[in-house]
C-alpha cells in the first residue's frame, strides 16, 4: 500500500494506492484525474521543470523559463544539465521557446517572462 497526496488540483486528496503488480487500485480521490495521477506516479513519474538559462544580456544574466510539458523524472538530471550549459544570445519574449525539443523528448524550454529591448 502506498499514500499520496494528489497534486492535480488544490482539493489535495489523500490517495491510497494498493499494487499487486497487475493492477493498481486507488482509493480516495474525488475525481477520475486522482487515478490517472496515481498510475503516472506509480509506474511513471513526469515533472514539469522551472528554472533559469543564463543569457549573454549583462543586464538580464538570467531569464525565468519552464518546460512546455512534463517530462519523466529520472531524466530531469539530463534535461538540467542541458539547460545549465546553454547561454541565451537573442532577445525574447514570455511563451517563446529558448531550447527547442531538449534530448528528443518533443518538450521545448520556453521563456516565462520578457526580456527588455535595447
Ligand atoms: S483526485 Fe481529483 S479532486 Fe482530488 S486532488 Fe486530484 S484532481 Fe483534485
Amino acid at each position: 500500500m502506498t499514500q499520496l497526496v494528489c497534486i492535480v488540483c488544490p482539493n489535495g486528496c489523500r490517495l491510497t494506492i494498493n499494487n499487486d503488480g497487475e493492477n493498481i487500485e486507488v482509493l480516495g480521490g474525488k475525481c477520475p484525474k486522482g487515478k490517472a495521477y496515481a498510475v503516472t506516479e506509480m509506474t511513471n513519474p513526469t515533472r514539469s521543470v522551472t528554472t533559469t538559462v543564463k543569457t549573454v544580456f549583462p543586464e538580464a544574466g538570467v531569464l525565468p523559463v519552464r518546460t512546455n510539458g512534463e517530462i519523466p523524472k529520472a531524466k530531469i538530471f539530463d534535461f538540467m544539465k542541458v539547460i545549465n550549459c546553454f547561454v541565451l544570445d537573442k532577445r525574447v519574449k514570455r511563451g517563446e521557446v529558448v531550447l527547442q525539443n531538449v534530448l528528443d523528448s518533443g518538450i521545448d524550454v520556453i521563456a516565462t517572462s520578457n526580456m527588455l529591448q535595447k
